[in-house]
């Protein structure tokens, strides 16, 4: 069904979209491309205002939004110096709707999934416990794949919180990344980790995955479709041998 999947490069980001397509061209059964940035490739007018629209304001809170005049000029920053933007939550599918939109019209089709790997934090609102969670991905067309949510969305050790928490109550302030990694037992990773690409490849591959046979993530751990809650097992479905499940390597393990 998906002929053709198109890669869009995330250039404030350490995320090798390059490395990305090659990975996934050995698996897949469609013509695999990169392009430049989406914001930029897709640019269209009121883009900046739908950004304003998906702003999550606070995490217990459903509605969003702030069209205020100073957020949309913020959000016009924002896409044009994307090194510059930060620390904000969106709602993943208000986005995803907002760049579909976005989207030449004959390029919407199924048969080419657009996967656009972004530099923004993206969440999706939680009924059954009614706050936002932070996401790595958010599966559809175009697919969104977000390298902050590769850092933030996952959980990490309790210990990690725990020393962040002795850290603010000593000196006021968030420790730095050494203390963090060096002090905290267990494995996680953290903002520009050097496994980030490799770390990012299930993300990608369960955006074609889910495109392709309508099944979302794969439940056992360790598979790279496997969607991981903790960062201890987000590097082990990730970074750690065997890359699939039984099933799954059947379809991606190729000789
Ligand atoms: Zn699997």
């Amino acid at each position: 069904m998906v002929d053709r999947v198109t890669l869009y490069r995330s250039p404030t980001t350490v995320a090798d979209v390059d490395e990305l397509a090659a990975w996934l061209r050995e698996r897949i059964d469609a013509a695999v491309t990169v392009r430049d940035r989406f914001l930029d490739v897709h640019r269209t007018d009121g883009l900046a205002e739908r950004f304003a629209e998906a702003r999550v304001p606070s995490p217990y809170e459903r509605e969003t939004g702030n069209t205020m005049l100073g957020t949309i000029r913020y959000e016009e920053r924002a896409l044009d110096h994307p090194e510059r933007e930060g620390g904000v939550l969106y709602d993943g599918l208000q986005v995803q709707r907002a760049l579909n939109a976005a989207l030449p019209e004959d390029e919407r089709g199924l048969e080419t999934l657009h996967v656009t790997v972004l530099d923004r934090a993206i969440g999706t609102w939680g009924d059954h416990d009614g706050r936002w969670h932070k996401r790595v991905n958010v599966l559809g067309q175009p697919a969104l794949v977000s390298v902050p949510g590769l850092y933030e969305a996952p959980a990490k050790p309790e210990a990690y919180y725990k020393e962040k928490q002795r850290h603010a109550l000593l000196s006021g302030d968030a420790p730095p990344r050494e203390v963090l990694e060096n002090q905290v037992e267990g494995d996680f990773l953290v903002e520009d980790d050097p496994r980030t690409t490799d770390a990012l490849k299930g993300y990608v591959l369960q955006a074609y995955h889910y495109l392709e046979t309508g099944e979302a993530f794969c439940d056992r751990e360790g598979c790279r479709l496997f969607n991981a809650h903790y960062h201890e097992d987000l590097i082990d479905a990730q970074l750690r041998e065997p890359a699939f499940c039984g099933e799954h390597a059947q379809l991606y393990e190729r000789a």
